[in-house]
């Protein structure tokens, strides 16, 4: 009888927790299959300037020192830097196979440096 009332105390457990343990992974696999690479790169640019903006912030409190604060800035800001860089190349990829020939309207690649219908140089 005392393993039965476990059960049924177990059963009660699961059903009030199930809500918990299905809602909350579902959602975070479900946005780790749509974050990609741009949505990971712009979270890194905020995540440097959020970080730049508290350094200041301690900065200005006198917590940390000159050469902290220097140091850990430009670190930031490379950070920030190359996640802005990362951004706009992967733009410019995702444009390149709907690129058109400005003269003639021939759709062609992006490496392509000349129209392959009139031959006009590509400017992208
Ligand atoms: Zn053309």
């Amino acid at each position: 009888m005392i393993f039965f009332t476990m059960l049924i105390v177990l059963f009660v457990i699961i059903v009030i927790a199930y809500p918990f343990f299905s809602n909350n992974p579902k959602p975070e696999r479900v946005l780790e299959d749509i974050e990609d690479d741009k949505t990971i790169l712009v979270k890194q640019k905020e995540y440097s300037y959020t970080a730049i903006k508290e350094l200041e912030f301690d900065y200005n409190m006198g917590k940390i020192s000159e050469d902290d604060f220097q140091n850990l800035r430009k670190r930031y800001k490379a950070e920030a830097i190359n996640a802005i860089l990362k951004l706009e190349s992967e733009q410019n990829t995702k444009r390149s196979p709907s690129s058109y020939c400005t003269e003639c309207g021939q759709k062609f690649k992006k490496d392509l440096r000349f129209c392959t219908n009139c031959g006009k140089p590509n400017k992208l």
